[in-house]
């Protein structure tokens, strides 16, 4: 998963744009190929309506023929010619002439089909998609009418010369259903082609559509792919990550420094939060110095008079509660004053540095030890009754009478005084100093380079 989060997204929003693209013109594709079958249905209708005129103009041709030399009725006869006309173009088409027209009565039939215009059935059809065979086929059918309309002709003549007789026989006669079924088969032949060819048409429309809808279903199950896929991609490089980083930065607000074994994503976040738990390791280091440096005196190394009281209160209150012994020591060099004055302030904090480590190698690990003020210790000991503080302090004290500072130039002695105080009313770290500074207080009254017990 090493791919950065500004790839993913410009990944992201390519396949989505595509996705939405191909979406579209499989969407417009399929509206259109619908719309084309709906249309071949449609023509479908209409020319299969246009073949039955033609079937039913030759069907009522005859029948006012037949009825007009049976009954002698003109009326048949005006209607037989009005057929012609109408299919001809020389009088006006009736709306909706293909429905039922000539079986109702006037003034009915004027009423429900007023005249349109001129149009004959020839112009009809070639508004239509027929194929050329299919036009030709109907174009047959109508040319044939002319062998029909010769012999309905010469038997209106027969009339027109009283033979009724054979006018009816003419109108009857085999040669007539010939001529009959001249037109019919290729109206027969028109329809057959008309079903065949639509059908095919229909079917390769549907397997089109079919196809379409193939296509996009597997664009819908692609799409959802890329929407889990994404999903989980976000999860783990985005919402995993930013949830850890602010977990981390809660458990920190609350005091840990717990950071563990951490792996980053070589991306955005991932190196946001490398930066982040860097930062906050640099942070904590330099925290730690500056708490040391806080708690440590710059000259000597040892605790300062902050961090004798942050571990000494800690002390004061274990051993009261457990009923432990406790002492405290507080030492101060004698006439230090006169030393600076004498050898200089360097001599001063090199005297000052060599008593501290002097000090620490007479005392224990468990005591606490630390520079007071300027030149004043203090050291608490623990488990320690007033006479082992003594014992302590008076060791210390000899040694460093006995033991002069000693450099290139220069042998000077110091001595030192010290005033010890046992645990025992107080409840405070601050009113055994009081107290062990009254001691020191009379070792100094005392003569100095000695060691007082409160
Ligand atoms: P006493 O015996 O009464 O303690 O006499 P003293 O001179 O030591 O007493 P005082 O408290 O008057 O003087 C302490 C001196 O310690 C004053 C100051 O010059 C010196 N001093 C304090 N801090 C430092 C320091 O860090 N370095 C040096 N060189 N001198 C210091
Ligand atoms: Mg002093
Ligand atoms: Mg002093």
């Amino acid at each position: 998963m090493n791919f950065s989060i500004n790839s993913f997204g410009k990944l992201l929003s390519l396949l989505v744009v595509s996705i939405f693209v191909i979406f579209i013109y499989l969407l417009n594709d399929l509206f259109k190929q619908s719309e084309d079958l709906k249309q071949v249905e449609k023509n479908k209708y209409l020319m299969i309506l246009k073949s039955d005129e033609l079937r039913q103009s030759s069907d009522d041709l005859t029948k006012f023929a037949r009825t007009y030399v049976i009954t002698s009725n003109v009326e048949y006869r005006n209607n037989y010619y009005k057929i012609l006309d109408i299919r001809n173009a020389k009088i006006a088409r009736p709306l909706h002439y293909n429905r039922i027209y000539w079986d109702l009565l006037e003034p009915l039939r004027s009423q429900r089909h007023p005249l349109k215009n001129k149009s004959s059935l020839h112009y009809e059809m070639k508004k239509l998609p027929y194929t050329e065979s299919q036009y030709n086929l109907l174009q047959l059918a109508q040319n044939n009418s002319d062998d029909l309309v010769f012999l309905e002709l010469k038997a209106f003549n027969a009339m027109d010369n009283n033979k009724q007789d054979l006018a009816i026989k003419l109108l009857y006669s085999n040669e007539y259903h010939k001529a009959k079924e001249k037109i019919m088969l290729p109206i027969d032949k028109f329809l057959f082609s008309l079903a065949r060819l639509t059908q095919n048409q229909i079917d390769s429309y549907n397997t089109k559509i079919d196809n379409l809808f193939s296509q996009i279903l597997f664009l819908v199950i692609f799409s959802l792919f890329i929407f889990s896929s994404s999903l989980f991609v976000l999860r783990k490089k985005v919402m995993l990550p930013i949830l850890s980083l602010t977990r981390d930065i809660l458990s920190f607000k609350t005091g840990s420094n717990e950071i563990g074994n951490k792996s980053f994503y070589d991306d955005e976040i991932g190196m946001m939060s490398k930066q982040f738990y860097s930062m906050k390791k640099k942070l904590d280091e330099k925290y730690e110095t500056v708490k040391q440096l806080s708690l440590t005196d710059s000259l000597t190394g040892i605790r300062n008079r902050r961090s004798f009281f942050e571990v000494g209160e800690g002390y004061v209150k274990l051993a009261l509660r457990r009923k432990k012994e406790l002492s405290l020591i507080m030492l101060d060099i004698d006439y230090f004053k006169k030393i600076n004055d004498t050898y200089g302030h360097v001599i001063g904090d090199e005297i000052l540095k060599k008593l501290t480590k002097f000090i620490q190698i007479n005392l224990r690990e468990s005591d606490i030890f630390a520079r007071y003020g300027g030149e004043e210790f203090v050291v608490l000991l623990a488990d320690t009754d007033a006479n082992g503080a003594l014992f302590v302090a008076q060791k210390i004290r000899s040694n460093i009478q006995d033991t002069p500072f000693i450099n290139e130039e220069y042998l000077i002695n110091i001595t030192v005084s010290m005033g010890v105080k046992q645990l025992k009313d107080e409840i405070l770290l601050r009113e055994l100093i009081r107290n062990a500074d009254e001691a020191l207080y009379k070792a100094k009254e005392n003569g100095r380079n000695r060691v007082e017990c409160n």
